[in-house]
């Protein structure tokens, strides 16, 4: 296979700055260019993206520079003959970080302290509220590269953890592992939940109001997947009722959340906007995985996290 272009698509701005991605191959003796839409694209360019494109369907191959690419149609792709490949296997410490900085606060009240901060009001808070999250049961939803990342972090922490996946296969610092069929069982004891699955039809609203239900009242739900794998309006109503303590939450379903969305006024509720992965050294990880990729092509071995 021969390529003789790589192509950043603009959209790639929303994760870093698109320069500093194309500096990143600099050390690579292939032509990069940023596109717009619209671009015409051929049979041996390869392109780089945030968004997918109808004219990505002509091209030698296309990554997607995030680990969900629930919004590329992998049919598509495959009709067309066109590699498709995403981003995932780099965001065990990124997000893994993040998940337990989420954690640490929901149990210690950073996040409440910072509100009162910017009141300069010294706050005691009741009592029986603070906790430490050592000894306390973590159950992660999909033990993939971000569930281990949390999982391995989690257990560090003394925390007891157990998963939920479909395959059997093991994962350092989970005690126990769940089928998705017995998500009840493994959601019902846990003082959290971290939701690290990919967004597909089986996991959409897979934490509704029956789960909620299940879950401990004094339990936090964490999700940095997608926003749709979590029902926000039963999130609001079990938030509202007392069904569960709390959230912390990198991703809705729509994205940025609307000023007038309930999830802003709750207390025991974290917003990030969608910064699970961000760093300053972000670009240089898709880099690589793009960079492994353009020397499989040269060398004619099968691409990697290729998902159509
Ligand atoms: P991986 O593919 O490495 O892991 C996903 C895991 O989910 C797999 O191990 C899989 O295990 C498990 N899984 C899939 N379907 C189900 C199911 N129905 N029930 C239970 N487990 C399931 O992906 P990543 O860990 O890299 O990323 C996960 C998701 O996180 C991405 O798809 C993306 O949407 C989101 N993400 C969010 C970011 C952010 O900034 N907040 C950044 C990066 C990713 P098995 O096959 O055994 O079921």
């Amino acid at each position: 296979e021969t390529l003789d272009r790589l192509c950043i698509h603009g959209s790639v701005e929303n994760k870093f700055p698109t320069e500093s991605f194309r500096a990143a191959f600099d050390d690579l003796d292939l032509p990069t260019e940023v596109v717009g839409d619209g671009e015409s694209l051929g049979p041996t360019d390869a392109v780089s993206s945030f968004r997918p494109r109808p004219e990505f369907h002509d091209v030698a191959w296309v990554h997607c520079i995030r680990a969900g690419y629930d919004e590329f149609d992998t049919a598509s792709y495959e009709a067309a003959g066109v590699p498709l490949t995403n981003s995932t296997g780099i965001h065990d410490t990124t997000v893994g970080e993040m998940a337990i900085g989420y954690m640490l606060s929901l149990a210690r009240l950073l996040h409440v302290y910072r509100d009162r901060q910017v009141k300069r009001d010294w706050y005691a808070p009741p009592y029986e509220r603070p906790f430490t999250v050592e000894n306390e049961r973590l159950c992660v939803i999909g033990l993939g590269t971000i569930g281990e990342g949390i999982a391995r972090r989690a257990d560090a922490l003394g925390m007891e953890v157990v998963g939920v996946r479909r395959s059997d296969e093991s994962v350092p610092g989970v005690s126990e592992r769940y089928h998705p069929d017995d998500l009840h069982d493994a959601i019902g004891d846990a003082r959290f939940v971290a939701v690290t699955v990919p967004l597909t039809p089986e996991t959409e609203g897979l934490l509704a109001g029956p789960e909620f239900e299940v879950m401990r009242d004094d339990a936090y739900v964490i999700n940095v997947a997608r926003g749709p794998i979590v029902d926000d309006d039963a999130l609001v109503s079990a938030l509202e009722s007392g069904d569960i303590a709390g959230a912390a939450l990198d991703v809705f379903d729509e994205e940025p959340l609307s000023e007038d969305h309930p999830l802003w006024g709750f207390e025991e509720v974290i917003i990030s906007p969608h910064r699970g992965s961000a760093t300053n050294r972000y670009h240089l990880d898709i880099a690589n995985l793009v960079k492994e990729n353009v020397r499989r092509i040269r060398d004619g071995e099968p691409l990697c996290n290729r998902v159509a």
